[in-house]
């Protein structure tokens, strides 16, 4: 079932006095650039393009904010920690970051890591932050149609391991569906709230 297809871009924010107003509910999608983030979103809203938005030429840099249903939003956070950003880009991706953290509207933090390489420095920057704003994290394992089942196993293992209870995982695939259902009920649960 679709429940999100009125979904649709609401703003790109390239300072935090653009974000929309603190109500309603939202959740963050975070991943290194390649995870498969913007296949989750667009999985888990049905709309297949939507996401596309957050990878035009010069929007890399923006907070993209979605509206799934009036009040209920999804921010596409952009490659964070990016090597290749200059000191002025990092310093306003932190500052945005840091006021999207204090808002009451947001709920959790999807974190996509790709299930072949595991949680990495970069993944953990982002448990750090959300940590420290206490906003819930759950971990979509990505792409896991590309591992075996006993190596995804063992890739859920040690993720499990890593995040030491600092977040939830489970496997994801956009490709053929592993985990989409489970994924889509803690985005309503959040939402929900
Ligand atoms: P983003 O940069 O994190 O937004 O990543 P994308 O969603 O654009 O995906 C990066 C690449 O990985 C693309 O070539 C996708 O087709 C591929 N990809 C994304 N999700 C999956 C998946 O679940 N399985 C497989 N096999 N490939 C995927």
């Amino acid at each position: 079932m679709n429940s999100y297809d009125r979904a649709a871009l609401l703003l790109s924010a390239a300072h935090e006095r653009h974000f929309p107003p603190d109500e309603g509910a939202e959740v963050a999608f975070a991943g290194r650039s390649n995870a498969g983030k913007s296949s989750a979103i667009n999985a888990l809203t049905g709309r297949r393009a939507l996401a596309r938005t957050s990878k035009l030429p010069g929007r890399t840099r923006l907070l993209n904010f979605f509206e799934l249903t009036p009040g209920r939003r999804i921010v596409d956070l952009p490659g964070f920690g990016f090597a290749a950003a200059s000191t002025a880009e990092r310093a306003s991706w932190e500052s945005m970051t840091t006021a999207l953290s204090q808002r009451a509207a947001l709920r959790g933090l999807f974190l996509l890591i790709d299930s072949r390489r595991g949680v990495l420095p970069r993944d953990e920057e982002l448990l750090v932050w959300a940590g420290a704003s206490e906003c819930p994290v759950h971990v979509l394992l990505s792409k896991s149609d590309k591992l075996k089942r006993a190596e995804l196993a063992q890739a859920l293992k040690a993720a499990d391991l890593t995040l030491a209870g600092r977040a939830t995982v489970q496997a994801f695939s956009a490709v053929d569906g592993t985990g989409l259902e489970q994924a889509r009920k803690q985005l309503q649960h959040w939402l929900k709230k």
